[in-house]
């Protein structure tokens, strides 16, 4: 599309969703009703309804281009699974009709058995189930009818990351209605937990990604001298948008607008050739299904300009990765934002006990917030001075804490209305979000009426922490609820006792410093607070016993459940590193040591050539070069034949998941990590006609 060419964003926005508008216009009233209810309140769907309504899609399908239907699904890799089926039933007379059921809408039976499952299926057993989510639209894609669906076997084990995210939204909202009716509110039927996620990306240039095996096999550079330019001189922030890139973010809207993302905010990110982009927040169940969508519209979208779009977390070493925020918060259902501190009395009480039971929540839960965003990719991110350190904490801004601190200490608040904090009765003084939003360098942060938890790794799916979140809150409200419930008389005193009792046991979680200064890790220890650096450290604490139970009593996972899971983590870890490994081994062997041998050579023979002329012609140059690259060179060498030992040596290490990949984070990424320091060191060294991939310089600033 040029750029000139004028497009009518409400005309375009949801076309391909079977959304409400959809539903209601093509539905009769009596099955548009119930196929509301099932959506608003979890009614089971009738079979005939479904017969209905899975018509009404076919045809609303095929009227749009599709030919086929999928049920898609997100099976615990975390990335979106399809497997597409075409609308074409055979007639007696030779021809074809299409067809949809109630029952393929339903149901579906993928052969699941190559979904890692965490020893939960055995492949005899393989077929898993997906069934309808219809909380979360159908939409259409490539020619397919998409329907957003749970994958779970048969034996009822949860094998996806969309059923327990549903389970711990119902969870939640049954525990946030409670509290609302302890304030009086009789209405609110369900509170609904909403999430804004911002996602990061790089945009590289496709004919130089193809020159790069690291890039397309593990998505990262494993090699790369830093280019003399960097991120240092802070222009790319916000920074004017190229026109190759415009044109990119520009389809991608459309692309997602289309689909009914909410694509609303675009910019420049911090390192060169990195950006963002932002959607107004939705329910978490759709938030979520629209960010997997978007990540995946955007490699799409970046091949039809001639780019690559790179979702990993760390692409390139010596600037900034890619994160991705997750903003959440709880709503009821008729849109009231409950960590909006309000402005009266009553409202400020509701919020700082929802407040209270984050704070709490998060203190007690550290270790599993902290599981919720570990993987391989974002290990080089967390604490390493470009994102949050993995020491989990909250951020509330000084005026909160200062508030919260008069609460404590019954004390008079010394901002700037001075008043006597007594919760109900007066009146929180307002504070700004400005106030709240400058520490860019906490991993969980108040940001004036939502939470921004930051630590997420820019390609991980987002059900993770969000299933976390919302269970750990659930069961801090369950037990304010308990505690409070039959305290009718007596409600704010009893109200007033708990918030005390929170910060005071739990304040320790609130740090408004600089998250990224080593003296925060000090602090940190002397608070106790977990500090689990890596993912190996990390991941053997999702199966704590207080964890377990937390999830067991909410009913989103069993142990056996959290069990597999665990061990799926870890075992993508150890893969992921164990492909690192080999194609940093091939890189070397294959392509740079030759290249190497041939520039050398090529410095030799042109050093004869000249001593064969005269032996006053000087050759210092070349004969330093020649031995600074042989000596490099034979010590790359020895290194990679320690890469290569360390590979091979994981056969000794024996199945446990916690120590195959403990011996992939200390014994192959050291050797992986001193191979590329001599090879980074021969880059700047060697021609770049010889030099068998493109430079840093290249990849980030030819774009
Ligand atoms: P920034 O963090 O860059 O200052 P904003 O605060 O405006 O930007 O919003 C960032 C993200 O937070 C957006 O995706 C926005 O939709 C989302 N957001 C705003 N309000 C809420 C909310 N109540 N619940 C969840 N996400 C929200
Ligand atoms: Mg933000």
């Amino acid at each position: 599309m040029s750029s000139t060419t004028k497009i009518n964003v409400p005309d375009i926005f949801a076309s391909m969703v079977f959304n409400d508008d959809v539903m209601r216009e093509r539905l009769p009233k009596d099955v548009y009703k119930s196929l509301r209810k099932t959506i608003d309140n979890g009614k089971d769907l009738d079979i005939t309804v479904a017969n209905a309504v899975a018509n009404a899609m076919k045809d609303w399908a095929i009227e749009k281009g599709a030919t086929h239907y999928t049920h898609w699904f997100q099976p615990m890799t975390g990335i979106t699974a399809e497997k597409h089926d075409s609308f074409i039933s055979p007639t007696a007379d030779g021809r074809i009709i299409m067809e949809f059921s109630g029952k393929e809408l339903i149901k579906g039976e993928p052969d699941a058995s190559s979904f890692p499952s965490g020893g939960l299926r055995a492949t005899f057993e393989a077929r898993g189930y997906t069934a309808w989510d219809p909380t979360s639209y159908a939409f259409i894609k490539d020619h397919s009818l998409y329907i957003p669906t749970a994958f779970c076997s048969y034996g009822g084990e949860v094998l996806d990351k969309k059923t327990p995210l549903l389970r711990s939204m119902e969870a939640l909202s049954a525990q946030a209605v409670r509290i609302l009716r302890l304030f009086g509110d009789s209405t609110t039927k369900r509170v609904i937990t909403t999430v804004g996620p911002e996602q990061e990306y790089f945009l590289v240039d496709k004919k130089l990604y193809d020159e790069r095996p690291d890039l397309i096999y593990t998505g990262r550079t494993l090699f790369g001298a830093r280019a003399p330019k960097g991120q240092e001189l802070e222009d790319h922030y916000f920074g004017a948008i190229k026109p190759r890139i415009a044109a990119f973010m520009q389809e991608l809207d459309e692309e997602l607008w289309k689909l009914g993302v909410l694509a609303k905010t675009k910019h420049n990110e911090v390192a060169p050739a990195q950006h963002e982009l932002a959607p107004i927040f939705s329910t978490t169940n759709v938030a979520t299904d629209h960010n997997q969508l978007t990540m995946e519209t955007m490699k799409n979208v970046a091949l039809r300009h001639g780019l690559v779009c790179l979702l990993h977390e760390k692409p390139f070493a010596g600037v900034n990765g890619s994160g991705k925020h997750n903003n959440w918060s709880l709503s009821t259902d008729t849109g009231k934002n409950l960590f909006e501190p309000g402005k009266l009395p009553q409202e400020n009480a509701q919020f700082l006990l929802f407040l209270a039971a984050v704070i709490k929540g998060v203190d007690e839960y550290q270790d599993l917030l902290r599981v919720s965003v570990a993987s391989a990719g974002n290990d080089h991110r967390l604490g390493a001075n470009e994102a949050p350190p993995a020491i989990i904490s909250i951020f509330l801004g000084d005026e909160l804490t200062a508030i919260l601190h008069a609460i404590e200490t019954g004390t008079v608040y010394g901002g700037t209305l001075r008043v006597n904090m007594e919760i109900g009765v007066n009146v929180l003084p307002s504070f700004t979000k400005d106030t709240t939003d400058r520490n860019r360098t906490s991993p969980f942060a108040f940001t004036g009426n939502k939470f921004e938890f930051r630590s997420l790794g820019s390609q991980l799916n987002i059900a993770c922490p969000n299933i976390m979140l919302n269970t750990i809150i659930a069961d801090e409200l369950e037990q304010f609820a308990d505690e409070l419930e039959g305290k009718s008389d007596d409600f704010m005193s009893a109200l007033n006792a708990l918030i005390k009792r929170v910060i005071k046991e739990h304040k320790r979680i609130i740090f408004n410093g600089d998250g990224y200064a080593d003296a925060w890790k000090v602090e940190a220890a002397r608070r106790g607070l977990t500090n689990l650096p890596t993912t190996v450290d990390a991941l053997p604490h999702y199966t704590d016993e207080k964890n377990v139970k937390l999830f067991a009593k909410h009913k989103i996972y069993t142990e056996v459940e959290m069990q597999s899971r665990q061990d799926i983590i870890l075992e993508t870890y150890a893969k992921t590193i164990n492909i690192e490994a080999l194609t940093a081994s091939d890189m070397v062997k294959r392509d740079i040591l030759p290249a190497v041998s041939s520039y050398v050579a090529e410095l030799a023979s042109g050093v004869a050539t000249k001593k064969a002329i005269s032996d006053d012609i000087p050759c210092e140059a070349e004969l330093d070069i020649i031995k600074r690259l042989s000596g490099l060179q034979d010590c790359a060498y020895k290194k990679l034949a320690a890469l290569d030992n360390a590979i091979i040596g994981v056969k000794e290490v024996g199945e446990d998941p916690i120590e195959v990949a403990t011996y992939y984070k200390d014994s192959v990424i050291t050797a992986m990590t001193e191979l590329r320091a001599v090879v980074d060191e021969m880059e700047t060294l060697v021609s770049s006609d010889y030099w068998p991939y493109p430079s840093y310089g290249d990849l980030m600033f030819r774009v």
